[in-house]
């Protein structure tokens, strides 16, 4: 298939302002691609070459776009360099500069999806001395090939800028409305993609096989799954409601979570609550995995915690500095770790997901030795509310959140919220209600001390449901200086010009800038009410919201869900 037939459906996507409206494009697009494309096709929406848990880097800068676009278009880099300056966008200065490509002797022919992840695929496998000026030759050639708008829309990937607005639900729902002809088989294609989160190979799949190949996906060691979550209770009556009889109780660890895949070659894979690749930052954890757990082959969860050189748990904010591409070794020595384990998925050849709790601690308990940075969850199990209480009081004591209440006969239920898991924390004892994780998706310029910056962000929340992002609350208190000085810069590599397709919000909360749902934050709110101003849960609104931190570690579609506000509201 020719890439410009997706450029269409690019240059369709930038102009909607609605969610529905981007599946009808999306799904019209999906039925009309062939088989073989449509893994590629569906990353490619996303603006990826592949699953983000593969991190296929390209690593490619601005400037040696620049220098391609300069060779492709056959002008001096100078010129391509002031188009810029004018454009403001690589993709707009590649389309301009291209309008009047050289012609060559021998024509190129049409760039094909094919031939664009060819060279984007060998683009990601060079590395090392001469590699900038392979990869700029690779570009090149892709660009001489493409069209003005093809050559727009593939800067914006190549660099990682392509805001089309979809996400990974997006798209599923597409393929669901493309493949079966009803919206309704998401569910299905959502039960596949919780075990394999990986939408080439969902659509793939569904393509050549149907809905009965998408039952067959199974657990593959290397390959994340998603990530269970918990639910939250106002009063501790509900917890027994909810977990009746005996149930097991164990910290709840303010760290980062991990998702560890060993290898029968031995070889441990780090994934982060993102499903993102994060290895190579944690060369320690994976060496402590290899000796002391004690199995061929697993998934495993834990959370990852700093620690002192007693052992002590250190604030997350410690953790955090352990987020790095540089100076790792240094690292380790300065803030240690400790991972807590408190999951098991799969063990040697076989999947636990489906087994219940009390099944998987005896197995976590069996396989790992514990040690100063490999050790297991704190856990009783216990039919007695006022046990469970004193548990709480000691992890608290202990300076953890909280603590994770557990269903010993409940399942694994990737990527879900259900009732398996119950989270009660501190500030659940306190006169704050709770803590949201918001995404940020509009700001609004500041006034007074705040002039020339941003005076208030636009959060919101995720309607699961509806695979949209309906606001809550403007947040504009307890940003510190740093983080005011900080946000807006992280905040402008997802700046676009309209609100995208998958916002909702009233017409009172137009924001003087829009940014796609990526970045979430941690916000503490005193109170829900009603609110005509706003869309989550249909006029469902934060008092006094106030900025507690980033939540690198999340992605938009895991932010606070407007069900869970509505639930939290009825209660
Ligand atoms: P929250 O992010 O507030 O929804 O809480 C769920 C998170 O708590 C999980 O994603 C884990 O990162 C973390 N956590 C800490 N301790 C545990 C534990 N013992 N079991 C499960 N999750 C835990």
């Amino acid at each position: 298939m020719e890439f410009d037939k997706l450029v269409d459906v690019y240059e369709e996507l930038e102009k909607t302002a609605s969610g529905n409206q981007m599946r009808e494009i999306l799904s019209d697009f999906f039925k009309k691609v062939p088989k073989e494309d449509i893994a590629l096709v569906s990353y490619l929406t996303l603006g990826q070459i592949a699953s983000e848990y593969e991190s296929a880097v390209l690593g490619l800068a601005e400037k040696t776009v620049l220098k391609a676009i300069s060779s492709a278009g056959g002008v001096s880099l100078k010129k391509v360099q002031e188009i810029m300056q004018k454009t403001g966008d690589v993709g707009l200065t590649a389309e301009k500069v291209l309008q009047k490509k050289p012609q060559t002797l021998i024509p190129l022919g049409k760039l094909t999806i094919q031939c664009l992840y060819d060279i984007l695929h060998k683009i990601v496998t060079l590395s090392g001395t001469g590699s900038q000026d392979k990869k700029t030759q690779l570009l090149v050639s892709a660009l001489q090939k493409a069209s003005p708008q093809g050559a727009k829309y593939l800067t914006r990937i190549v660099l990682g800028t392509l805001r089309m607005g979809a996400g990974d639900m997006t798209v599923i729902d597409s393929l669901a409305i493309a493949f079966t002809g009803d919206k309704k088989n998401k569910e299905h294609l959502e039960r596949a993609y919780n075990i394999c989160p990986d939408v080439g190979v969902i659509a793939e799949t569904l393509a050549t096989h149907g809905l009965k190949g998408l039952e067959k996906i199974q657990v593959r060691v290397g390959r994340p799954i998603k990530m269970m979550l918990a639910q939250r209770v106002k009063e501790w009556e509900e917890v027994v409601k909810k977990i009746p009889g005996t149930l097991a109780a164990e910290g709840k660890y303010d760290g980062e979570r991990v998702q560890a895949h060993k290898t029968t070659e031995g070889k441990v894979i780090l994934f982060s609550r993102r499903l993102e690749n994060i290895t190579d930052q944690f060369p320690d954890l994976v060496e402590y995995m290899q000796k002391q757990i004690n199995a061929k082959e697993f998934i495993i969860e834990a959370e990852i915690l700093a620690i002192d050189k007693e052992g002590k748990h250190l604030p997350f904010q410690t953790l955090m500095q352990r987020r790095r591409k540089h100076d790792i070794e240094e690292y380790i020595k300065k803030i240690p770790v400790q991972a807590k384990v408190f999951e098991i998925l799969y063990l040697n050849g076989k999947s636990f997901l489906n087994e219940p709790y009390k099944k998987r601690i005896d197995h976590i308990e069996k396989i790992v030795h514990k040690g100063k940075h490999c050790t297991t969850a704190d856990r009783i199990i216990t039919d007695n509310i006022t046990k469970l209480k004193t548990f709480f009081g000691e992890m608290l004591e202990d300076k953890q959140e909280g603590i994770m209440i557990k269903s010993l006969e409940g399942t694994y239920q990737a990527g879900t919220r259900g009732w398996n898991w119950i989270k009660w924390k501190k500030d659940y004892s306190q006169d704050m209600i709770d803590t949201f994780d918001l995404v940020i998706i509009g700001a609004f310029y500041g006034r007074g001390k705040r002039h020339g910056t941003y005076g208030a962000f636009l959060c919101a929340v995720y309607n699961a449901k509806e695979d949209t992002f309906e606001t809550v609350c403007k947040l504009g208190t307890g940003l510190t200086d740093d983080m005011l000085a900080s946000l807006p810069i992280k905040l402008d590599a997802y700046k676009v010009k309209m609100k995208p397709g998958r916002v909702v919000a009233k017409k009172e909360m137009e924001a003087d800038v829009w940014f796609t749902p990526q970045i979430v934050v941690e916000v503490l709110a005193a109170e829900i009410t009603k609110s005509p101003f706003h869309t989550c849960a249909s006029g469902l609104a934060l008092r006094f919201p106030r900025f507690v931190r980033l939540r690198d570690d999340k992605k938009a579609e895991q932010a606070t869900t407007s069900e869970e506000v509505q639930d939290m509201f009825e209660k």
